[in-house]
């Protein structure tokens, strides 16, 4: 019998992974406009790992957050240059991919597609959804926010209303650091509040628009307003100004753009109460897990986002969302059409299908 057994792993010693991978663009329903710019689709790389005739799919989503570009292009490049030395690992071999990656310098986000595809591999070789192999209860998944895009304040009121009207959230995030100044993010803010249900919770978004004076002065105004807490007020780079914000702070304050991985953890926890988890920055499931346990460990809440998304890279983060807090994981309601199926709304959460690995379907032709 132990004779069998060696023998059964010498064969399967020599299964051929195979990846490959094939750009597609996205298009948004609305355009989003942030403090940097307005982005009205994106193009990502999804790639597709094969081994033991069972297939994974995961997905790579362009990151532009300061500190060199990642794009699609980039990331199938990227991809090829790893394809011969991921043909002697198997896909549940994540120490081993984690080597291969870090040999050739790969991207965050190309490293995110990678993982996801491995993960969904996992998932549908056991035949469990990614969370189950996790253990995760997703009874703990928590509302997810849907996103207002920086406007003028007559069209945020018809955004919110329109967003609230389609999908009924239970919550909204705000994008604030309007190039225009903060009277215009008051403008804005204030057409929402006024405009919605106050049962409808919301959080803003700054992506690093606002000096110190303009974050402490908006903290103040916006905790009077009610919103819930504040995401990156100040620029990627100036987290040695972040203590002056943390100390005696009106409402909490999450770092996003300042925390790519675990390791920023440690720097960041004297000076923000939580941080903005986003698997294309961290480089996907594997090192959000790892990101999760560094921030419990130094007493910091979680929240996690996303890039410009379908329902594929959202689903990677939907798997290991009932470990957070708070949620924004909405970029694949505001696409026409996503291309990916298998991720369901739900009374103002989003809920993953009881499909084996990642439980998605990628439609290449739908747009
Ligand atoms: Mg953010």
């Amino acid at each position: 019998m132990l004779v069998q057994e060696y023998c059964t792993n010498t064969v399967e010693a020599t299964v051929v992974m195979k990846i490959s991978s094939k750009v597609v663009s996205l298009k948004k329903r609305v355009p989003l406009t942030i403090s940097r710019g307005t982005s009205a689709g994106s193009d990502n790389l999804i790639v597709e790992i094969e081994c033991e005739s069972v297939c994974g799919i995961g997905e790579m989503a362009p990151v532009n957050i300061g500190g060199g570009e990642e794009d699609a292009a980039v990331a199938a490049f990227q991809v090829d240059s790893i394809r011969e030395d991921l043909f002697a690992v198997q896909p549940w071999e994540m120490d081993k991919i984690q080597d291969v990656l870090c040999g050739h310098t790969v991207s965050a986000s190309t490293a995110a597609a990678i993982d996801f595809a491995a993960y969904d591999w996992l998932g549908k070789r056991a035949g469990m959804p990614v969370y189950q192999l996790l253990g995760a209860d997703i009874s703990n998944i928590v509302d997810s926010s849907l996103t207002i895009g920086i406007c003028s304040p007559e069209e945020a009121r018809n955004r919110a209303l329109e967003t609230i009207a389609r999908l009924q959230p239970h919550s909204l995030k705000v994008k604030l650091g309007s190039p225009s100044g903060t009277d215009a993010d008051k403008a804005m803010l204030s057409a929402i509040v006024e405009a919605i249900p106050s049962n409808i919770l919301i959080r803003v978004d700054a992506n690093g628009g606002w000096d110190v004076n303009g974050s402490k002065m908006m903290m103040e105004w916006l905790a009077q307003k009610g919103v819930e807490y504040i995401e990156q007020p100040l620029p990627l780079g100036q987290e040695e100004d972040l203590p002056f914000l943390f100390k005696d702070a009106p409402l909490p304050i999450f770092a996003d753009e300042s925390c790519r991985n675990s390791a920023d953890i440690p720097k960041l926890a004297d000076r923000v109460h939580g941080i903005n988890l986003k698997l294309m920055k961290s480089g996907g499931i594997r090192e959000g897990l790892k990101l999760i346990h560094t921030a419990r460990a130094h007493g910091l809440k979680v929240m996690m986002g996303c890039m410009s998304e379908s329902s594929l890279a959202i689903a990677g983060s939907v798997h290991i969302s009932a470990f957070a807090d708070y949620l924004d994981l909405d970029s694949h309601l505001n696409l026409l059409p996503d291309p990916a199926k298998g991720l369901f709304w739900k009374d103002g959460r989003v809920l993953p299908g009881s499909g084996t690995g990642l439980g998605i379907e990628f439609e290449f032709d739908s747009h």
